[in-house]
């Protein structure tokens, strides 16, 4: 063989390592760990209400999505407890062969009901649902376009498309518009978070409906932080806006206000027979189980029937929205239940939080790249059955710590 030949085939052989060496180079959360500074995978001892237990401790729990406080409630446990004595714990296979049971049919039935759009469909989780939609509609041909800060299950169910996908700067409506020009002659999904998950603002739905209307582009609202919340009746960021029959598609989960796990897309009926026979995430992954689906009817019933609830998430959100903006914290553009407090760098986010563990408060952090540079932030969120109390001993906690750290 020509030896220059040998040679050039050597050089294109590129040595291999192990793949698992960038596990053993990741000391990012080790780090975090020795300096006891770790604020992830905390182990909760009790239920998801607004007191917790952590380490035998009780602490006020601000940084869960239970909005209505419905996790924990006596009719939503017995239905659950109901559907396991009837169906068992699990349904052993996709919703597509074996695992569609009557209460999947009924649920689907109620939920399109409650959306008040002509079909609905469950999957097994809100990030399965964002997954399997975008995928199944966002064609080669196709582009998805979507908020810069949209939940990764948007992002990654783009990436899941064969599409194309374009974002666009966080509800700034002139930038959407210069994207839905450039694509003017594609056919286009617009994709917004409802209630933006980290910022807890609301997306600028009219303007997004006009634009869309005019450049031929359909929308689907993810109305994971919205129902329950916004709205008349908790139907969600279409109902508050007035403009339920203008959304195509609305996404919803019920890890939050609906007190389980799961999640359901609503729309038109041929919309929603297309997705249920394309999406691979619905298809290829078993149903919800029994216990889960219960429960959200049970809740369904309770959000329709109790609006006081919604009333009081209202009243303790406003509490709190003023509460930090008199202490002199930076909440950002925030106009719902989801209140973040802007701290700056990482570092001083993850001290932050573990400074209010040390006060009996349990809140989220999100630094970079969940959140621009600079502008890492305390997450709260609030419940309907927080009490006063609870709220005031929040922000004195956040006083005294905001204050330690210079932040206020
Ligand atoms: N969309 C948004 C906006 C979310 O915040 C979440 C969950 N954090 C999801 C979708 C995914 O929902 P689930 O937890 O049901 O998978």
């Amino acid at each position: 063989m020509d030896s220059r030949l040998v040679q050039d085939s050597q050089m294109a052989v590129k040595k291999s390592t192990d793949i698992f060496d960038k596990c053993l180079k990741f000391d990012k959360a080790k780090t975090l760990i020795a300096q006891g500074l770790y604020p992830y995978f905390r182990m909760i001892e009790s239920a998801q209400d607004p007191e917790i237990v952590m380490n035998g401790r009780k602490m006020i729990m601000v940084g869960s999505n239970n909005y209505l406080g419905l996790t924990n409630h006596p009719r939503v446990k017995e239905a659950a407890i109901e559907a396991v004595r009837k169906y068992g714990t699990g349904c052993a296979g996709s919703r597509f062969l074996n695992g569609t049971l009557d209460i999947h049919v009924e649920l689907e039935e109620k939920l399109a009901r409650f959306m008040r759009k002509e079909a609905a469909l469950i999957f097994s989780t809100g990030f399965q649902v964002n997954l399997g939609v975008i995928s199944a509609l966002v064609g080669k041909d196709d582009v998805a376009i979507i908020d810069k800060m949209d939940h990764a299950s948007i992002i990654d169910g783009c990436r899941l498309s064969f599409g194309e996908v374009r974002k666009f700067r966080h509800n700034d409506m002139a930038d959407f518009e210069r994207v839905l020009k450039e694509y003017e002659a594609k056919d286009k999904l617009v994709v917004v978070d409802g209630v933006f998950s980290m910022e807890g603002d609301i997306a600028k739905l009219p303007e997004i409906i006009a634009l869309s209307d005019t450049y031929g582009a359909r929308v689907m609202v993810d109305d994971a932080h919205s129902i329950g919340v916004l709205g008349n009746t908790g139907r969600g960021t279409a109902e508050y806006f007035g403009m339920e029959d203008a959304v195509d598609l609305i996404m919803g989960t019920y890890s939050k206000s609906l007190a389980s796990i799961g999640g359901f897309i609503a729309g038109s009926a041929d919309i929603i027979h297309y997705i249920k026979h394309v999406a691979r995430p619905l298809i290829f992954s078993a149903s919800p189980p029994p216990a889960s689906v219960a429960s959200v009817s049970a809740a369904l019933d309770i959000i329709e029937n109790e609006p006081e609830r919604r009333e009081k998430l209202w009243k303790n959100t406003t509490k709190m929205l003023m509460g930090f903006k008199e202490l002199g914290f930076v909440v950002g553009p925030s106009q719902t239940p989801i209140i973040p407090v802007i701290v700056g760098e990482n570092e001083k986010a993850f001290l932050m939080a573990m400074m209010l563990e040390k006060e009996g408060v349990f809140a989220n952090v999100a630094v970079t790249p969940a959140v621009p540079n600079g502008k890492a932030l305390i997450r709260t969120s609030y419940m309907a059955t927080h009490t006063d109390e609870h709220l005031d001993i929040v922000l004195r906690a956040f006083e005294k710590v905001g204050k330690e750290l210079g932040i206020i």
